[in-house]
């Protein structure tokens, strides 16, 4: 569809039409359209932009996933087609393996999202496997690639569901995620909560990955100390009510 750049909703259709070009290309799902209206909703909310609040939670991220170890990213069907360059450049400067991980369970959906991916320049994309799982989850998502979120010590699953953040939580992982709803029970139980646009926050996060990267241990550790989840949400959700 071409959108008029002058129309007053431009960004907003364009990052829509992200979310159909993935249905249409069988990279997400349909139920991926009901959690991009629920997205929508809440950034109408947030007033559209990066907040402060988000701000912080983008310094604390990039803090942890530099002092992390073994760094996953974990992609699903929206995040494919809303920022797959972006999960590219993360992985690349991170040396963070990017593996497929979907909710509705489909072996060629899969395989579609990892074409995706390595159209997009990604050079090696993880699938999950059957052989592998992680504990306290029942749903497909439970399945893991055992170079991937199976030794991980931090996993970054933007638009997450609540369950299996809380499982990887539970396996003892540390949890970033980007999700505009900050009453979700992703955004409620994970480490760090980025509450903001994907197709903003990621450029956002790149962009500390690379100032960060120059800082050393200490420097680091101090970032992610100061850092409070539920007071970024608690400010999250008064931005919300003050409107
Ligand atoms: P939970 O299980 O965590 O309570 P849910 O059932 O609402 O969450 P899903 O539908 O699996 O979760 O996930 C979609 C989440 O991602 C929603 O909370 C939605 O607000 C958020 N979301 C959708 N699109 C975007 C986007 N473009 N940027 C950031 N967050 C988004």
């Amino acid at each position: 569809m071409n959108i008029p750049k002058s129309h007053p909703r431009y960004e907003s259709l364009k990052t829509r039409e992200l979310v159909v070009s993935g249905i249409k290309r069988g990279t997400t799902s349909l139920h991926g359209l009901t959690a991009h209206g629920r997205g929508e909703a809440f950034d109408y909310l947030l007033g559209e932009k990066t907040n402060d609040f988000a701000k912080k939670s983008i310094e604390a991220a990039a803090a942890v996933l530099l002092n992390a170890k073994h760094p996953v990213i974990s992609v699903n069907g929206n995040t494919a087609a809303l920022v797959p360059k972006e999960l590219i450049i993360l992985s690349n400067l991170l040396n963070a393996s990017l593996e497929v991980n979907i909710f509705h369970p489909s072996k060629k959906r899969e395989i579609k999202i990892k074409n995706h991916l390595i159209k997009n320049g990604a050079k090696n994309v993880l699938l999950p496997d059957k052989k592998y799982k992680i504990k306290f989850l029942e749903s497909n998502r439970k399945y893991v690639n055992p170079d991937g979120i199976l030794k991980a010590d931090v996993v970054f699953v933007p638009l997450e569901d609540g369950d299996r953040t809380e499982a990887l939580i539970k396996n003892g992982n540390k949890v970033i995620t980007i999700d505009l709803n900050p009453l979700s029970r992703t955004s409620q139980k994970a480490t760090i909560t980025i509450v903001d646009n994907i197709v903003r926050a990621m450029p956002l996060l790149i962009k500390k990955v690379k100032q960060f990267e120059k800082y050393n241990h200490n420097e680091l550790k101090k970032i992610i100390k100061d850092y409070n989840n539920k007071k970024i949400l608690k400010i999250a959700l008064k931005t919300i009510k003050k409107l």
